[in-house]
């Protein structure tokens, strides 16, 4: 099969041809339709200080996929083959207590496909029958390969009751921006987001109604004057990894704010402490997807009106992936989805 692997310990990946992954009895094979390019593909493209530390040479990359079950292990149940799904990509143990109380998003022992393990770059993907997600035949494949960032955008936006709420979404990164619609989707008041980057405010625009600020060129206050924000946002989602902006949440928030935080700030960063003491804020740190919580609201929220599909900017058959990562590494892009046919 046609696989994109992290060949030698440097920047690039490669297409190669890989033997198709065996399964044991507990898993399924997926024949892989359309495929994700997340940020953390960039990172491992790049080979950066963390991707050096992390990524096992050679391996096969990615981990957003829609696909279409080919093979069923002799213990799966429940599952068909030719059926259209998705799935989580983290695979968890199931020792740790965290697991054993169904906190499976929590498990030490997660491992994630394409970063630790074979991902799904590649004609076939080997997946345990517990991290398969069948899709409604409302949920096409290019959403499908999708659903992993905006696990994570609706993990965040989730973490607390947005209805009425004013909200500041720091970030206007794919996974940002699909936040915001779903904030709107679940009745926040109004839905601020901030970037430094004209091209993706402008897009954040276009997928959902959202005020956008370029913090670079505007000042927050002015936007939450004339919005009437008089006492600061209720919660804040920080979704850009940038230290400034975190600032400027923690500032930006009102006596008691919430923040929900998904981007990775690179390093240990300074932070003004007595600030979120005195203003009583509390911050929640989010990893991945609420394995299957997430899956179950997303889905649902994707039949019910939710709309995300004008995040994907760039489309490519899996032969021009180069010029899909160089579309993902000029910042000027959405989602970039690449089609395996
Ligand atoms: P992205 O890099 O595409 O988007 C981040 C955006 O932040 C960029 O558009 C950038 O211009 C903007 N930015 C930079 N400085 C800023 C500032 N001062 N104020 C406001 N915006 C600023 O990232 P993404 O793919 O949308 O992911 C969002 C974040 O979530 C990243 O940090 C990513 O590493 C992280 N992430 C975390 C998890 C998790 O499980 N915790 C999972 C996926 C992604
Ligand atoms: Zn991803």
């Amino acid at each position: 099969m046609k696989a994109l692997v992290k060949a030698r310990p440097e920047p690039g990946l490669w297409m190669e041809t890989r033997p198709v992954p065996d399964i044991g009895p507990d898993d399924v094979l997926i024949r892989i339709r359309k495929t994700g390019i997340c940020g953390t593909d960039i990172h491992i493209w790049n080979w950066d200080e963390w991707a050096a530390k992390t990524v096992p040479v050679p391996l096969v990359t990615g981990h957003e996929f829609a696909g279409e079950i080919v093979e069923l292990g002799r213990n799966v149940e429940g599952l068909a083959i030719g059926q259209r799904v998705s799935g989580e990509g983290h695979l968890i143990g199931k020792l740790s207590r965290q697991s054993r109380a169904g906190k499976f998003h929590l498990d030490p022992a997660t491992r994630g496909i394409g970063v630790n393990e074979p991902g799904a770059f590649a004609q076939y993907l080997r997946l345990p029958a517990f991290n398969v997600v069948p899709l409604p035949d409302s949920i096409d494949d290019e959403i499908g390969a999708i659903l992993d960032p905006l696990g994570n955008a609706v993990h965040t936006a989730l973490s607390f009751d947005l209805v009425g709420e004013d909200v500041l979404i720091t970030g206007a990164g794919p996974i940002g921006i699909m936040a915001a619609a779903v904030a709107r989707h679940v009745g926040a008041r109004h839905v601020v987001i901030t970037d430094v980057n004209p091209a993706r405010l402008a897009l954040a625009a276009e997928v959902t109604d959202v005020t956008p600020v370029n913090v670079a060129t505007e000042d927050l206050r002015d936007v939450m004057a004339r919005l009437k924000i008089v006492q600061g946002f209720d919660v804040g989602m920080e979704m850009s990894g940038n230290q400034m902006a975190l600032d400027q949440m923690v500032e930006s928030l009102v006596m008691g704010g919430r923040i929900a935080m998904l981007g990775i700030p690179t390093g240990k960063s300074p932070v003004d402490w007595s600030r979120i003491v005195f203003k009583a804020i509390t911050i929640k740190g989010v990893y991945g997807r609420e394995i299957f919580e997430t899956w179950y609201k997303m889905i649902a929220m994707l039949e019910n009106g939710l709309d995300v599909r004008r995040v994907i900017t760039h489309r490519f058959g899996v032969d021009d992936f180069e010029t899909g990562f160089a579309a993902m590494r000029s910042g000027q892009s959405g989602k970039v989805v690449l089609d395996w046919g």
